[in-house]
């Protein structure tokens, strides 16, 4: 026998990732040992849930076992613990990938979490909570039973590898039973009353009943030949046993009645968690340490919740929900097909399914909770979710707590801040989706702006900011709060008075694209064409002025600039420097076109399109301009001009936040201006072989005899 079990067993090496993981959990030292319980409960829990789940359209799915429960046994005399559910099981190929060999992306983050110094408790939130069995287990034994499989166990003492062979033991019909081999100096966990205290702290509000075996005593009356027989038996493996009457008197006393009372053991299940959901009890009687215990225990989360909102709806329709913010973002909220667990569905208090993604729009995807509706069927399915109206129903109702949620979280600017430093790009993503509620979130959206100094601020206190003859909210997207606020857009907005609004997240360039006004006020961006400033009459004439004054220049450059440029026109928004590159009201902004670039999603068709939108614009103000325009005035093919307007074009795509087509041709032309301001002859040998790198397409920059003029301007 023992040799055909050998024969069975096969071998496996644990994950490179899961294995250092393991070892970490095994020779780091943790005081926080506890939550073990707790992880191995919550995926019993979640077990339990999928069999449940599946029973709804398919009810002979429990004809392997209809209770379902978790039980918990402690065994001294073996140093054991073991964790028994009847939910779901795993199958061999479960056992394996699960349990060891497939890569999870929360291991290597739990890992770097665990150095920059996080609590081990955080383990469930990276999808890894099993291999905390190893805080206090120095052996694993894992049984389970799936209705389409065999019963197999899985084993491991850690060190790099794991065992499955078919088991012959006691089937379990159905379900996992998870035999830790307690470290010694952990024996603690194989105390009824620390198992009792850690099951109330972190596991009260698991859905199914968490039993516990346990030991007790009760008083019998036997008569006196069962007694002797009792007390034989006893004897044999329980020496201590006490039984009334040592003394002879009492014996005879006990001979005549025939009858005697002895103190028998016995085992039975206690459960621990009798609780009732707590949403279904009334708000006012739940303090908020409950609220925090049911949030922990719902989400493996290892802080409190940031906030909660518990409501009731009734009426045509009847549901209770209870809806949580994290205090942080989850380490995955953003990544592509995240397993997302975030609102429970129950029916009637029976629970039905986890995720339900279409309880809560996707920008809403860092709320947590749990709905329990009146009058969904029970059998309800994931397929029938998606056209049913009473969910939709009951979906806009969500969205609509969370902003009133929201709304309470703003009054407290310290709070507010707290959670906006998390979940703003939730946000303003929900400006991108929510039409409907679009206008409603702006006010939840906060920036930096030129007048705030370190403070976010809301678009409505721009707006009471804003000067009387102000018409427009002033922006400005780009990559940092330091690059825009040097920005040359921002120069002449800035010096007019008006706030200019930093959006700096990449986000914000499609919150823009829907968001068009605010409080009645146009968002206006400070790099696009037309901006205009509220100007009096005198300033008006001047612009006319001007724009008559360098006509010809204009002209001129866009000549020279051919297809790089749509329009060169004179600007009412340059103070030092002289020009910039604006984009078209429809086109891409620099700072979309940096992102797209990045992003190298699109086809570079619609790259050109979008993209190819530039106007310059020249500060008629400006020396530079001023001299640019009197010799083109003198010789309109002068080449130097030609160059210099080159060149100023490529430098504003740069300070204008473009990055360049052929950075190095511009890197040879400012080399040669280096050249002309240090003196040095266009023909001076170099000491080493001359670098040909696009200097060979490059025109000189300019006439030695314009060299005077160009040099007294740029200095
Ligand atoms: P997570 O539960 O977050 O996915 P774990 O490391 O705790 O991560 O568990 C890994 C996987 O092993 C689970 O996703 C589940 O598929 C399986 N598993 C763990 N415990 C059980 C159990 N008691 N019953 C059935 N499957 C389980």
């Amino acid at each position: 026998m023992a040799d055909v079990e050998t024969q069975d067993v096969e071998t496996f090496a644990f994950q490179a990732e899961i294995a250092q993981l393991m070892s970490l959990i095994i020779n780091t030292f943790y005081s926080n040992k506890e939550i073990f319980l707790r992880e191995l409960i919550s995926n019993s829990s979640d077990a339990l849930d999928k069999i449940r789940y599946e029973s709804l359209t398919d009810p002979s799915k429990l004809d392997s076992g209809k209770e379902l429960y978790i039980k918990l046994i402690p065994n001294k005399a073996a140093g054991t613990l073991t964790i028994i559910d009847t939910g779901i099981g795993m199958t061999k190929a479960d056992l394996v990938n699960n349990l060891g060999t497939i890569a999870k992306s929360g291991t290597k983050a739990f890992m770097e979490a665990l150095q920059a110094g996080a609590d081990i408790s955080m383990i469930g939130q990276f999808g890894v909570g099993f291999y905390s069995a190893y805080l206090v287990a120095d052996k694993v034994t894992v049984t389970s039973k799936h209705n389409d499989d065999e019963q197999y166990t899985w084993e491991s003492s850690a060190g790099g590898s794991f065992t499955i062979r078919t088991d012959h033991s006691e089937p379990l019909g159905r379900g996992t039973k998870i035999v830790l081999h307690i470290k010694e100096d952990q024996a603690e966990y194989l105390e009824e009353s620390k198992i009792k205290a850690t099951v109330q702290k972190h596991s009260q509000f698991i859905g199914y009943p968490i039993k516990l075996v346990v030991e007790k005593e009760r008083e019998k009356e036997v008569s006196d030949d069962e007694a002797e027989e009792t007390k034989d038996e006893d004897k044999k493996d329980e020496p201590k046993l006490e039984d009334v009457g040592e003394d002879e008197d009492a014996d005879k006393e006990k001979t005549k009645k025939k009858k005697k009372t002895i103190t028998e053991k016995y085992v039975d299940d206690e459960e621990l968690n009798k609780t009732k959901p707590i949403w279904t009890r009334n708000a006012d009687d739940i303090s908020q340490e409950e609220y925090g215990e049911f949030y922990k225990s719902l989400t493996n989360d290892w802080e409190d919740h940031l906030a909660v909102k518990h409501f009731s709806v009734e009426g045509q329709l009847e549901f209770r929900a209870l809806l949580f913010v994290p205090r942080r973002v989850p380490f995955d909220l953003f990544e592509n097909k995240k397993k997302c667990n975030n609102i429970k569905l129950y029916v009637r208090r029976v629970f039905i399914m986890e995720n339900c993604e279409d309880l809560i729009p996707e920008w809403l995807n860092f709320i947590k909770g749990v709905v329990d509706s009146e009058d969904l069927p029970l059998n309800i399915s994931r397929e029938m979710l998606q056209q049913n109206k009473i969910l939709k129903v009951i979906r806009k109702n969500l969205v609509k707590k969370c902003i009133e949620l929201f709304e309470e979280l703003s009054e407290d600017k310290e709070g507010y801040k707290k959670f906006y430093d998390q979940f703003s790009k939730n946000i303003k993503l929900g400006i991108h989706e929510d039409t409907r509620n679009r206008q409603k979130l702006a006010d939840f959206i906060r920036f930096y702006t030129s007048a705030s100094g370190d403070e976010y601020c809301s678009l409505a206190d721009y707006v009471s900011r804003m000067k009387e003859n102000q018409k427009h909210i002033y922006f400005i997207t780009g990559e940092s709060k330091e690059q825009v606020s040097n920005s040359a857009f921002v120069e002449r907005v800035k010096k007019r008075g008006f706030e200019v609004v930093y959006m700096t997240e990449p986000i914000d360039e499609y919150v823009i694209q829907h968001l068009k006004e605010y409080q009645g006020k146009q968002l206006v961006s400070v790099t696009k064409e037309g901006l205009e400033l509220p100007e009096d009459e005198e300033e008006k004439k001047k612009r006319e002025e001007d724009k008559a004054k360098f006509e010809g220049l204009c002209k001129l450059m866009k000549q020279i600039l051919d297809n790089k440029v749509e329009k060169v026109t004179v600007s009412n928004r340059l103070v030092d420097s002289p020009c910039c590159i604006v984009t078209s009201q429809f086109g891409w902004s620099a700072n979309m076109e940096r992102i797209m670039k990045a992003q190298a999603l699109r086809d570079s068709s619609a790259m050109g399109y979008m993209t190819g939108k530039k106007h310059l614009e020249i500060n008629p103000d400006h020396p530079i301009i001023e001299t640019l325009r009197q010799k083109s005035e003198v010789d309109k093919n002068d080449k130097a001009v030609k160059d210099l307007v080159i060149l100023l074009f490529e430098t504003s795509l740069l300070s204008s936040g473009f990055s360049l087509d052929s950075p190095q041709v511009h890197a040879s032309r400012i080399y040669r201006m280096i050249k002309l301001g240090l003196g040095i002859d266009e023909d001076e040998p170099m000491a080493v072989e001359e670098n040909a790198a696009g200097a060979a397409d490059v025109p000189p920059l300019v006439d030695e005899s314009e060299e005077a003029i160009f040099m007294e301007e740029v200095d």
